[in-house]
Protein backbone atom coordinates (compact mmCIF):
# COMPACT_ATOMS: atom_id res chain seq x y z
CA UNK A 1 0.00 0.00 0.00
CA UNK A 2 2.74 2.42 1.15
CA UNK A 3 4.25 2.03 -1.94
CA UNK A 4 1.55 3.17 -4.03
CA UNK A 5 1.45 6.70 -2.64
CA UNK A 6 3.59 9.73 -4.17
CA UNK A 7 4.09 12.94 -3.22
CA UNK A 8 3.58 16.49 -5.26
CA UNK A 9 4.90 19.60 -5.29
CA UNK A 10 2.18 21.52 -4.18
CA UNK A 11 1.10 24.82 -2.75
CA UNK A 12 -2.39 25.28 -1.49
CA UNK A 13 -5.63 23.23 -2.08
CA UNK A 14 -9.09 25.49 -2.50
CA UNK A 15 -12.54 23.86 -2.79
CA UNK A 16 -15.70 25.83 -4.05
CA UNK A 17 -17.73 22.44 -2.12
CA UNK A 18 -18.29 20.96 -5.09
CA UNK A 19 -14.77 20.75 -6.98
CA UNK A 20 -11.14 20.29 -5.30
CA UNK A 21 -8.38 22.02 -7.33
CA UNK A 22 -4.45 21.45 -5.48
CA UNK A 23 -2.01 24.79 -7.04
CA UNK A 24 1.41 24.28 -7.30
CA UNK A 25 4.23 24.36 -10.30
CA UNK A 26 4.02 22.54 -12.61
CA UNK A 27 7.79 22.23 -13.27
CA UNK A 28 10.62 22.39 -11.21
CA UNK A 29 13.30 25.08 -11.40
CA UNK A 30 15.02 21.63 -13.11
CA UNK A 31 12.72 21.54 -15.97
CA UNK A 32 13.22 21.74 -19.14
CA UNK A 33 11.10 21.68 -22.30
CA UNK A 34 11.84 18.06 -22.99
CA UNK A 35 10.68 17.03 -19.78
CA UNK A 36 7.46 15.45 -19.86
CA UNK A 37 5.75 17.50 -16.94
CA UNK A 38 6.29 20.22 -19.07
CA UNK A 39 4.33 19.40 -22.23
CA UNK A 40 1.71 17.63 -19.86
CA UNK A 41 0.72 20.77 -18.41
CA UNK A 42 -1.43 22.83 -20.28
CA UNK A 43 -3.11 26.15 -18.40
CA UNK A 44 -6.10 26.40 -20.55
CA UNK A 45 -6.82 22.89 -19.60
CA UNK A 46 -6.23 23.04 -16.41
CA UNK A 47 -8.39 26.58 -15.83
CA UNK A 48 -5.13 28.34 -14.47
CA UNK A 49 -5.65 31.68 -12.92
CA UNK A 50 -3.01 34.27 -13.28
CA UNK A 51 -1.42 33.87 -9.85
CA UNK A 52 -1.28 30.15 -9.31
CA UNK A 53 -0.77 27.11 -11.76
CA UNK A 54 -3.87 23.87 -11.25
CA UNK A 55 -2.00 20.77 -10.80
CA UNK A 56 -4.39 18.18 -10.29
CA UNK A 57 -8.80 19.05 -10.19
CA UNK A 58 -11.20 16.40 -9.44
CA UNK A 59 -14.80 16.59 -8.27
CA UNK A 60 -15.71 16.03 -4.43
CA UNK A 61 -18.27 13.00 -3.53
CA UNK A 62 -21.69 14.26 -1.40
CA UNK A 63 -19.78 12.90 1.42
CA UNK A 64 -16.64 15.03 0.93
CA UNK A 65 -18.48 18.20 0.16
CA UNK A 66 -20.47 17.89 3.40
CA UNK A 67 -16.78 17.65 4.77
CA UNK A 68 -15.82 20.15 2.61
CA UNK A 69 -18.55 22.83 4.32
CA UNK A 70 -17.64 21.33 7.70
CA UNK A 71 -14.16 22.35 7.24
CA UNK A 72 -15.01 26.36 5.66
CA UNK A 73 -16.81 27.02 8.69
CA UNK A 74 -14.20 26.30 10.78
CA UNK A 75 -11.63 27.92 8.33
CA UNK A 76 -14.24 31.17 9.15
CA UNK A 77 -14.14 30.81 12.78
CA UNK A 78 -10.37 30.86 13.01
CA UNK A 79 -10.15 33.60 10.49
CA UNK A 80 -12.53 35.44 12.69
CA UNK A 81 -10.66 34.94 16.13
ZN1 LIG B 1 -0.95 26.42 -15.61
Amino acid sequence: MENKWWKIRAYEVFTNGENIVITGEPSNEDCYSTDEICNVHNCDEMGCGTLEHIILRATLSKRQSEIATLLKKDTDQKAGE
